[in-house]
């Protein structure tokens, strides 16, 4: 008989692409449960403002995380603060047990929607000053810098669009990359170029410094060899992601070479009933991207236990 913790579907993580496996994998009619160990919605709550997902012209992250949650519990149970320890396959049985800090559930497939976490600086002062100055969220944490100085470091869109949030708030802003180009959408840096936020080219950030709170970043310039010190309140790093993998890497899922989980069209990976959906997929790292993987790698889930 079947208890109260066995399930046909476990979806770990409650991104965009595993709430969207989540609701996919419970209208087949699979017991379903997603498990996030932090709140629902990812990467996506800090996205600023999103005008590229079909349907809404502009809408904050967190806005539609939100609505993408409230549609998901319709049809089966998040449980929230609950972090994935381990994954046990049991071939023999074929099922599969995950394990939690609060518990242990048992089911016949898992799909994987860990996504990414942020890449960090690693220099001194970075971890120290976290929360007191450092911040990787210009969304959550702009709001304390109005009228300060502030470094943004990375030169993709997502710095870009964080240095154009906080000088929309009144920050004193100034764009840290280690090129001469930046990475970012042409559209992104034409917006960047008209709100006259300076950028310090080919220059990577050293060293944060301040006791109690930021007071400044030495700035390496790569190209003359030269370090100076900048005065800031605040240093916001956006220097892109990298695969959350660990729980890929302990069940021993394929990889490639910059930790992302290897997936056929299907979603499948080289494990059976192992599913990978989303941003720890590599790939065209987008909202919508994540969705689609994640209500692909539901189907596959439900024709491989139908079966
Ligand atoms: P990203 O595109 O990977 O950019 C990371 C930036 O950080 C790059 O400019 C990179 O420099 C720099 N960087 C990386 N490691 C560094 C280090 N150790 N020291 C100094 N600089 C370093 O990351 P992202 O901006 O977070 O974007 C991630 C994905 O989300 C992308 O696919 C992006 O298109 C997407 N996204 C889209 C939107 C949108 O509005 N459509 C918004 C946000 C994000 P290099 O350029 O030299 O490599």
């Amino acid at each position: 008989m079947k208890k109260e913790t066995d399930y046909d579907l476990i979806v770990v993580g409650a991104g965009p692409a595993g709430m969207t496996a989540g609701t996919y994998g419970a209208r087949s009619g699979l017991s379903t449960l997603v498990i996030e160990e932090k709140i629902s919605g990812g990467t996506s709550n800090e996205a600023l403002e999103i005008d590229n997902y079909p349907g809404f012209k502009k809408i904050s992250g967190i806005e539609l995380a939100e609505k993408m949650k409230e549609q998901t519990a319709e049809y089966t149970e998040i449980k929230e603060l609950e972090g994935v320890k381990t994954i046990e396959i049991s071939v023999k049985a074929e099922k599969m047990t995950v394990s939690t800090e609060k518990g242990s559930y048992r089911t016949d497939a898992v799909i994987l929607c860990t996504g990414t976490k942020k890449r960090k600086l690693n220099v001194k002062g970075e971890k120290e000053l976290l929360g007191r100055g450092v911040s990787y969220c210009a969304a959550c944490d702009g709001f304390f810098f109005r009228g300060k100085q502030v470094v943004v470091a990375g030169g993709g869109d997502s710095a870009v669009k964080g240095a154009l949030y906080l000088k929309n708030l009144g920050s004193d802003v100034r764009l840290i990359h280690r090129r001469d180009k930046l990475r970012a959408e042409q559209y992104l840096q034409k917006k960047l170029a008209a709100a006259a936020v300076p950028v310090l080219w080919n220059s990577v950030v050293k060293e944060i410094k301040g006791e109690k709170v930021v007071r400044s970043i030495v700035k390496y310039d790569k190209k003359s060899g030269l370090e100076d010190e900048i005065s800031t309140d605040g240093v916001f790093v956006y220097l892109g992601e990298e695969p959350a993998n660990a729980l890929a890497r302990q069940i021993g899922l394929m990889l490639d070479k910059e930790g992302y989980i290897i997936t056929d069209k299907t979603q499948r990976t080289d494990r059976e009933r192992v599913y990978a959906a989303g941003d720890l997929t590599g790939g065209v790292r987008q909202i919508v991207v994540a969705c689609a993987e994640g209500a692909i790698a539901a189907n596959s889930a439900y024709e491989d236990l139908v079966k």
